[in-house]
C-alpha cells in the first residue's frame, strides 16, 4: 500500500470518491438501467485501486529543476526511526571515508538534498583545505572566475533537464590555474536525475602555463590580463556602482636601452620594473606585462580594496616607485615611463575590455607623443571624443578586416639608366571606409599596428600582393619584384616565417618575387632576434629592403650587420635636394654608403626632373615617386609595366 507517499492527498481524494459510489448505489442503479451496475461498481474498485496501490510517477524536487541556489540544507533525521537514521549516518560516514581516500578530485551533489560532498583530493587541486569546500559550491564559487561559474550553474540546469554529461573547464580568479570539469547526472530507476557526479582535474600544461604567465618577469601575460578586465567589465553590468581602474605603463626609449647596453641589460630592467610595480598592488590587483615593455595593471573593486587613497596619489606613488634609480651589473641607470589611468566611470567605453584599452593607449600615444615625454595621465571626460574617433576608427578596421574591404595600389619604381624599366612595384594599402571614403593609410596603419590588427591586416596584404604579382610573373615577367611594407610589429610576430612560408606555398610565388620592406626603426629595434629573423628570411631567397632611411637612427655602423640588399632614401630628403645644401649633401652621403656597401638604392617621393637630374647625376638609379606614376590599380599598373618593358 502506498496511501501515505508524496501523493497522499490525492489517494485519499480518490479512495474517499471511490467509497462514494456504493453509498449512493440506490439512487443511480435501478431495475430498468440494471446493466449500469457493473460499470458502476468496477469504476468504484478502479478508485479504490489507484488511491491504494497505483504507482504514481514520483515529483522531481523543484529545487533542482528552477532554481539551483546550492545552499546547504541539512535533510532532519533526528525524527527518524532509529535503524534508518543509523543506517543513514553509517551511509555518510562511509561517504566521507571513501571521499577521503579517493585518489581522484571528485564532487558528488546530492540534488534533493543540495548538499556536495568534495573528495579530498578535490580539494588539493584546487589549492585549499579540504574543509574550506564544506558541503556546498560556495567556497568553490569564490576560487573560480566569475563567468566560469555562471556558465558552470548553466551547465548544471541544462545537464539535470536533458541527462547529459557535461564537460567545461574553468579558470582560477587568483592564479593561472585551469581546471576540466566533468559532469555525470545520476538518475533514480524511474529515470529522475538523483544526483550529479563530477569529476575535477589540474590542467596546468606548459603551454597553458605560458599562455598566462609571462616567462621573463612572471607576471601575469597579456592574454590573462584581458580575460581578468573581460571579469571586470563584467561586474560593472551587475553592479554599476562598481570601480576599477586600469592602468598602462610604456617604459621611454627602451630600444636603446637594449642597443646601448645589451639585451640581458634590457631584461634585467623588466625584471626590476615588474617587481616594483607586483610589490606595490594588492594580490587582487593583476599585474600583467602585455608587450615587449609595456605593463598593464587592473585594480581590482577600487572603493573596497583603497577606501583612503585616492586613486592620483596611488598613481602619482607607483610612478616614483618605478622610476626610482636601479642598480644593475654594477651600473647606476634611471628609466622614465609613461602611464596612463583610466577608471571606468571616466569613459563610456567601459562596458568592453577593449573600450577600456582603447582609452588607455590613446592616452598613452598622447603621453609618447607629447613635447615632455613620460608621466603620469588619466583619462579624462576631454579625451573622451577623441578616444570616441579612434575607438570607432579601431572597431571598423576589425570589421573592414573581417569583410577584407582593402585593396591594394602599386607603384611603379624604374631603373633610369636602363631606359625608365620597371623593376619593381611598391604594394600601397588602400582602404575606402563606408562613411568616410578614403583613409590614408597614415592614418589607419598607426591605429592598427598599436591594437595588434596589422598582423591579420598584413597578411591579407602579402596574400593579395603574392597573388597579384604571380599572375605578372605568369604573364612573363619573371624578375619583377613586388615589395610589400612589414611594420614593427608585425615583423616581430613568432610565426613570421611559417605565414610567409604558406603564402608563397598558396599562391606559388617564388621569394625572388617578393622583397619585404621594413623602415629603420624596425630594423634596428630589438636588434638580436631582428637580425636573426632578417637572416632567416634571406637564406628563404627574399631581399630586404630599409625603408625612410636616414630618418630614425643616427649610427650607420649597424648596416654592416644587417642582411639588407636595398635602402630607400625617404622623400623628405629628396624633396629639398635641389634647394638644400645639406639635405643635398646628406643624400650624396647615403649614395655613397650604398655604393661601398654594394646596396642597391631607391630614391623615393621624385616629384620633378630637377630632382632627377640630381639622383641620376650622383649615381641613384632606381625611381619612385610622382614623377613617373602615382600608385596605380592593377590593370593599370600592368599597362604601364607593358609600356615601359614591352
Ligand atoms: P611608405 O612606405 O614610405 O610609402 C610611400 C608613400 O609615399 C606612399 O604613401 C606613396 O603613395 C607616397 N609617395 C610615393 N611617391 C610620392 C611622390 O612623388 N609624392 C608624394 N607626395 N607621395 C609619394 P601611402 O600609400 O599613403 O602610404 C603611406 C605610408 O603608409 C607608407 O609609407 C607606409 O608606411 C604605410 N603603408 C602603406 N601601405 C602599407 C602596407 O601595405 N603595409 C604597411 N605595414 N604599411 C603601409
Ligand atoms: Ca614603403
Ligand atoms: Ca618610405
Amino acid at each position: 500500500m502506498k496511501l501515505l507517499d508524496e501523493y497522499k492527498k490525492l489517494r485519499f481524494v480518490l479512495l474517499f470518491i471511490g467509497m462514494l459510489f456504493p453509498v449512493f448505489i440506490d439512487n443511480v442503479i435501478s431495475e430498468e438501467n440494471l446493466y449500469l451496475a457493473f460499470p458502476y461498481c468496477g469504476a468504484s474498485l478502479f478508485l479504490v485501486y489507484m488511491g491504494l496501490f497505483y504507482n504514481f510517477k514520483p515529483q522531481m524536487p523543484t529545487r533542482m529543476r528552477s532554481d539551483l541556489e546550492f545552499r546547504e540544507y541539512e535533510v532532519p533525521i533526528s525524527g527518524w526511526p532509529e535503524n534508518s537514521r543509523r543506517l543513514i549516518e553509517n551511509q555518510n560516514l562511509m561517504l566521507n571515508a571513501l571521499l577521503a581516500f579517493l585518489q581522484e578530485g571528485v564532487f558528488i551533489y546530492d540534488i534533493a538534498a543540495g548538499k556536495v560532498n568534495w573528495s579530498k583530493r578535490a580539494a588539493q587541486i584546487l589549492s585549499t583545505e579540504w574543509q574550506n569546500l564544506g558541503n556546498s559550491f560556495d567556497y568553490f564559487h569564490s576560487l573560480i572566475m566569475e563567468n566560469d561559474w555562471l556558465e558552470f550553474r548553466k551547465n548544471i540546469s541544462k545537464s539535470l533537464e536533458t541527462l547529459r554529461d557535461f564537460s567545461m573547464e574553468v579558470r582560477s580568479s587568483s592564479n593561472s590555474n585551469l581546471f576540466s570539469i566533468f559532469c555525470k547526472p545520476e538518475t533514480d530507476s524511474e529515470g529522475c536525475p538523483v544526483r550529479l557526479l563530477g569529476c575535477i582535474l589540474a590542467k596546468i600544461e606548459t603551454p597553458v602555463h605560458s599562455i598566462f604567465i609571462d616567462a621573463l618577469t612572471g607576471l601575469k601575460s597579456k592574454n590573462f590580463f584581458m580575460q581578468r578586465l573581460e571579469e571586470e567589465t563584467a561586474y560593472t553590468l551587475r553592479r554599476p556602482d562598481y570601480l576599477y581602474a586600469v592602468i598602462l605603463i610604456d617604459i621611454n626609449n627602451f630600444s636603446c636601452v637594449n642597443d646601448v647596453y645589451s639585451r640581458d641589460f634590457g631584461d634585467g630592467v623588466l625584471k626590476i620594473i615588474a617587481e616594483r610595480i607586483a610589490s606595490f598592488c594588492n594580490t587582487t590587483d593583476c599585474t600583467a606585462r602585455i608587450d615587449g615593455d609595456v605593463f598593464g595593471i587592473i585594480l581590482h573593486d577600487l572603493l573596497s580594496n583603497r577606501e583612503n587613497q585616492k586613486i592620483t596619489d596611488f598613481a602619482r606613488d607607483l610612478y616614483s616607485k618605478i622610476t626610482m634609480p636601479l642598480q644593475l651589473f654594477g651600473k647606476d641607470f634611471q628609466i622614465n615611463v609613461s602611464m596612463s589611468v583610466v577608471i571606468n566611470r571616466d569613459t563610456d567605453k567601459s562596458n568592453t575590455a577593449e573600450g577600456m584599452m582603447s582609452c588607455a593607449r590613446i592616452l598613452l600615444h598622447e603621453l609618447n607623443t607629447g613635447e615632455t615625454r613620460g608621466g603620469v595621465k588619466f583619462f579624462t571626460s576631454g579625451l573622451r571624443e577623441k578616444a570616441v574617433l579612434l575607438y570607432k576608427m579601431e572597431y571598423d578596421l576589425r570589421k573592414a578586416i573581417q569583410s577584407k574591404s582593402f585593396s591594394l595600389v602599386y607603384q611603379p619604381v624604374v631603373d633610369i639608366t636602363k631606359g625608365n624599366r620597371v623593376v619593381a612595384f611598391e604594394a600601397l594599402v588602400r582602404w575606402n571606409h563606408s562613411e568616410r571614403g578614403y583613409v590614408s593609410p597614415f592614418d589607419f596603419i598607426p591605429i592598427a599596428e598599436e591594437s595588434g590588427l596589422i598582423v591579420p591586416l598584413g597578411n591579407l596584404i602579402l596574400q593579395e600582393a603574392c597573388t597579384q604579382t604571380k599572375k605578372w610573373v605568369d604573364l612573363g615577367y619573371k624578375d619583377l619584384r613586388v615589395a610589400v611594407n612589414f611594420s614593427a610589429k608585425q615583423f616581430a610576430q613568432e610565426n613570421l616565417i611559417e605565414t610567409l612560408d604558406g603564402i608563397l606555398c598558396d599562391t606559388g610565388l617564388s621569394p625572388k618575387n617578393l622583397k619585404i620592406e621594413i623602415t629603420e626603426y624596425t630594423a634596428i629595434n630589438d636588434s638580436k632576434r631582428i637580425i636573426e629573423i632578417m637572416r632567416q628570411l634571406t637564406n628563404m631567397g627574399f631581399e630586404i629592403s630599409i625603408d625612410d632611411f636616414g630618418t630614425g637612427y643616427s649610427s650607420l655602423s649597424y648596416l654592416k650587420y644587417l642582411p639588407v640588399h636595398t635602402l630607400k632614401i625617404d622623400k623628405i630628403f629628396v624633396d629639398s635636394i635641389a634647394d638644400k645644401k645639406e639635405d643635398a649633401a646628406f643624400v650624396r652621403m647615403i649614395i655613397g654608403i650604398a655604393k661601398s656597401l654594394h646596396l642597391d638604392l631607391i630614391a623615393e617621393g621624385v616629384e620633378n626632373k630637377e630632382q632627377l637630374d640630381f639622383l641620376l647625376a650622383e649615381g641613384c638609379r632606381q625611381i619612385q615617386g610622382y614623377y613617373f606614376s602615382k600608385p596605380l590599380e592593377p590593370a593599370a599598373a600592368l599597362d604601364f609595366l607593358r609600356r615601359s618593358n614591352g
